[in-house]
């Protein structure tokens, strides 16, 4: 909910507009970076693979790198829960598809040989067989018939065959499982007129209804407790026996496999943390991995938000809860990093101000926070992504996500540095030729479109979402908002963030140079919410993805608003279409009023409003501007959505002992991919 959703967000800014580093960047970073580094390695269906650098990792200290190393193992280590979590035959699939990779015997350099690697390779960067973004499944472009022929020429020792199954009788079962689309189609279906938990295929439920979910929920919910534990997080519902019952997640418990070397390699980071309190904070995590106990993860997470001085960080967990059609289990995903001293200080400028931004927005008084506690943030240099946030990766996060402990304690905001940079590197020019309208938004976007879009960024997890206060007596977003919770809660953090971003006060404290180069993100703003986003649509379909009806209902919204003084302008050159900003002040007044406005939905949980507002500009497309948008994009060959090749830790030994981290950076997606299934492969097939 808080979090610049990895699937998500990431993509969205960094993605999809990308830029070439500006100097002030290069500068804090080269000084270890190696040149002429590959950013991107190959390009397939709407997907392009990147790689990223660690600059800085030799700056550790000898400790600090093994402390990094054994948080990368129990990052790795928890891999196959994500796949689980998001379709029981995920683990299944996967290893039928591996074998295939590994041992077929025909002919690899066929046409349909490429296009079951290509399945194969969607599927790895989904975890699975629905798509990472629209969670719909991918269907393969080899038939069923080439699907049975590729398994007949296979080491059958290979394949997860059951006891005395042919491999005939695995080729039924799977078949109708990976290509017929009305079989488990959707993985999280958030279309409110359905029983959103029969209708997801996505493994946190089973055999049970929606009501019945809500109900069990409300009945072992205490609506008085101040601080409320996350109901839900870290546990499958099923109904046994008639009974309704928590299959939880944790030692003895179901993902016991992979989670005992979760905490294997945890108790083992603990006896090198850099201090007593990281000590204990890796301590509760692993303390919460054994009870499943959600108090346990919640001290994990008050010690957590305290730490602030520490170098080495990771998140490891069961986080975010967007794969939930209703919002409560948390997928499994971890980041491993160390803190970017040079470039978290632009973010210290902005955190330090919080209360004035709090103080000063346009936000209703009866809406704004009086102390507006702890927020922190930093740029950190990630080391390995894991679970949700790999292949596919989040550019900003903000962390816990309790609401009473954002309240009482604050919250994190990251920005994922190397991982931003590495984007920018490896996307294209030639995308701000076509869809900019003039040499002007050329320029500008150039000069500034890399500063700006960070600084939204950094607006956005620092000021956003710790901004505003919920009334009295009205639940979390999550509850009072529902499936439009995180629409809501999107779009209320980027509308402070581009409320801020032409203010005098950003100059003042020195992390914008002038009153222009705020325009370069207001222009990749407007240009993406309404234009480039659309690539990731498929024709006749609607926005399903919070953040990008987030993106299109500001968009649209102000468009509208704006329309009789032509504020922002829709121009037709060609038979393309731009939008193009006339009055970049008068856009600022109205993000501002479209903040009050949202806030005030939040503050007092009206679900109607939000469901009002959401599906009235975030939901729908124009489907000529839609097919027009497709067309350019595809003379552009650009991949929509991008995911990353993790860097590969190795201990260096001498008698016993760690001597030193060696990191390599491998070229190829699917070697890693077979390489972590080798090496991480913990949960039994049927779970
Ligand atoms: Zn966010």
């Amino acid at each position: 909910m808080n979090k610049l959703n990895f699937v998500l967000l990431i993509i969205i800014s960094a993605v999809l507009f990308g830029f070439k580093s500006d100097d002030d960047r290069k500068n804090n970073m080269t000084s270890k970076r190696e040149e002429n580094f590959k950013y991107q390695t190959e390009q397939f269906a709407d997907l392009g693979i990147l790689r990223y650098q660690i600059p800085g990792f030799n700056d550790l200290t000898l400790k600090q790198k093994t402390l990094v190393y054994y948080l990368y193992e129990a990052a790795l280590s928890g891999r196959d829960i994500f796949y689980d979590q998001n379709y029981k035959h995920n683990l299944l699939i996967r290893k039928t598809l591996e074998a295939v990779v590994i041992s077929y015997k025909g002919d690899k350099k066929s046409d349909d040989f490429n296009k079951f690697m290509v399945y194969t390779k969607r599927f790895w960067f989904s975890n699975g067989i629905h798509h990472h973004y629209s969670a719909s499944k991918i269907l393969p472009e080899f038939t069923q018939k080439y699907f049975a022929e590729l398994l007949n020429n296979s080491d059958e020792k290979l394949l997860p065959l059951k006891k005395g199954e042919s491999v005939g009788q695995l080729i039924s079962y799977l078949t109708p499982l990976i290509f017929d689309p009305a079989i488990d189609g959707k993985k999280t279906n958030l279309n409110s007129n359905e029983d959103l938990i029969k209708t997801s295929a996505g493994n946190f439920y089973e055999g049970v209804s929606q009501k019945e979910v809500e109900d069990y929920h409300k009945s072992i919910m205490d609506k008085d407790d101040p601080t409320p534990i996350s109901y839900g997080l870290n546990s499958k519902l099923i109904k046994e026996n008639g009974k309704i019952i928590e299959k939880k997640w944790k030692v003895g418990g179901m993902y016991t496999a992979a989670i005992e070397k979760i905490v294997f390699w945890l108790d083992k980071a603990a006896t090198v943390a850099e201090n007593a309190h990281q000590k204990k904070i890796i301590q509760t995590l692993a303390k919460y991995y054994r009870t499943g106990n959600l108090k346990d993860f919640d001290e994990y997470n008050i010690l957590w938000v305290k730490d602030t001085t520490s170098v080495v960080d990771a998140v490891n967990g069961f986080i975010e809860v967007y794969s939930d059609p209703i919002g409560h289990k948390g997928a499994y995903e971890s980041i491993v990093s160390f803190k970017d001293m040079e470039a978290s200080k632009r973010i210290d400028a902005i955190s330090s101000q919080a209360q004035w931004f709090e103080d000063n927005s346009p936000i209703m008084p009866e809406h704004k926070k009086k102390h507006v506690v702890g927020i922190s943030a930093k740029v950190i240099t990630v080391v390995v992504e894991s679970g949700e946030s790999s292949p596919s990766t989040p550019i900003g996060i903000n962390l816990p996500n309790a609401n009473w402990i954002r309240k009482e304690y604050g919250s994190k905001s990251v920005n994922l540095g190397n991982i931003v940079y590495a984007y920018n590197q490896a996307s294209a020019e030639s995308q701000l030729k076509e869809f900019c309208y003039s040499q002007e938004e050329i320029d500008i976007a150039k000069k500034y479109g890399p500063l700006a879009n960070d600084l939204h960024t950094d607006m956005h997890e620092v000021i956003g979402h710790g901004s505003g206060q919920i009334n009295e007596g009205v639940g979390a977003p999550k509850q009072s908002l529902k499936n439009y919770a995180s629409t809501i809660e999107e779009a209320r953090a980027d509308l402070v963030a581009l409320y801020y971003l032409p203010d005098q006060k950003l100059v003042e404290i020195g992390v914008i140079p002038n009153n222009e180069a705020f325009k370069a993100e207001y222009d990749k703003y407007i240009r993406n919410g309404l234009i480039l986003q659309l690539q990731r649509i498929k024709p006749g379909e609607n926005i399903e993805e919070s953040h990008m009806r987030n993106r299109q209902l500001i968009s649209l919204w102000a468009y509208e608003r704006g329309k009789k003084e032509n504020v922002i302008e829709k121009k037709v050159r060609d038979g393309k279409t731009y939008f193009v900003i006339n009055d970049y002040m008068k856009l600022r007044i109205i993000f501002g009023e479209l903040l009050r406005k949202i806030q005030k939905i939040t503050s007092e949980g009206d679900f109607n409003s939000a469901k009002e507002i959401v599906e009235q500009y975030g939901v729908k497309v124009d489907p000529v501007l839609h097919k027009e948008v497709i067309a350019r994009f595809e003379k552009l060959n650009i991949a929509p959505y991008k995911g990353f090749i993790n860097p590969v830790l190795t201990p260096v030994k001498k008698n016993g002992k760690i001597t030193d981290i060696k990191v390599e950076y491998p070229e190829d997606f699917a070697t890693q991919m077979l390489y972590y299934s080798k090496k991480y492969s913990y949960l039994p097939i049927d779970n």
